[in-house]
């Protein structure tokens, strides 16, 4: 059986696996970290992926975004991953988005997800994001490249979000560095937090980042902590 390894898995077994089949998971961004989200979310048998993108595939890309090959080239991401998915696992549904996320359509391509993992390497679109997700009430797992460094956090109401921590006022380089393997274990570590959350456990990265410093081979915890002056937080207070 395609999932017996996981079933064998004390945290998950047949219960665990059930609970995957009916979660729906949104990945915002096919890229460098949407790859591994995608690739290992569709072969845990999360039973509905969906997913956004609006890029076609550019040489650029290939370092890294292991979904695509170079006849890719040119072609719509969202589309060309929703393919490789199907492929991967004829168990799932796989739905596509081949646009960006904005505000205008944030409610129609979130509504109704269990988890919303946030694979984009822009800062709007990680507060429109953001911002969604708390007045929905919807977990996220956030997560970031650069270079050889990265990091991944968990956020609900109760719990710090980006712009908690000042995030939304920064500027990301554009385009941002990265390491194709560095992305990877970002990327991965992604999607076992989306695993966990879906499984109930409560072993979760809220209200801690889990930084990663791949030049000197590190991991850090850090504790952080909501700020209630939080314009994203209390938005979600006001409805
Ligand atoms: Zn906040």
């Amino acid at each position: 059986m395609r999932y017996d390894r996981q079933i064998l898995m004390p945290e998950i077994g047949i219960e665990g696996q059930k609970k995957l089949e009916r979660a729906v998971v949104t990945v915002i961004g096919c890229g460098g970290l949407g790859s591994p989200v995608l690739t290992y979310l569709a072969q845990a048998g999360v039973g509905t992926i969906r997913l956004v993108d609006g890029d076609i595939v550019s040489d650029t890309n290939l370092n890294r975004q292991f979904l695509y090959r170079e006849e890719d080239i040119g072609k719509k991401k969202a589309d060309l991953a929703a393919e490789k998915l199907r492929r991967m696992n004829r168990g799932i549904r796989v739905e596509a988005f081949a646009c960006s996320l904005t505000g205008e359509n944030a409610g129609q391509i979130l509504k109704g997800s269990d988890v919303v993992v946030d694979c984009v390497d822009s800062l709007a679109v990680r507060c429109i994001v953001g911002r969604y997700c708390l007045a929905e009430d919807i977990f996220l797992v956030e997560g970031a490249v650069q270079g050889f460094y990265g990091y991944v956090m968990d956020i609900s109401r109760e719990t710090a979000c980006l712009e908690c921590l000042g995030y939304h006022l920064g500027k990301s380089p554009v385009p941002v560095p990265a390491l194709g393997a560095a992305a990877g274990v970002i990327g991965c570590l992604q999607a076992v937090e989306a695993v966990k959350k879906i499984l109930g456990r409560k072993e979760l990265l809220l209200g801690t980042m889990l930084q990663y410093d791949g030049l000197n081979g590190e991991f850090d915890k850090i504790e952080v902590e909501k700020d209630p002056e939080c314009r994203a937080h209390l938005s979600c207070l006001e409805e």
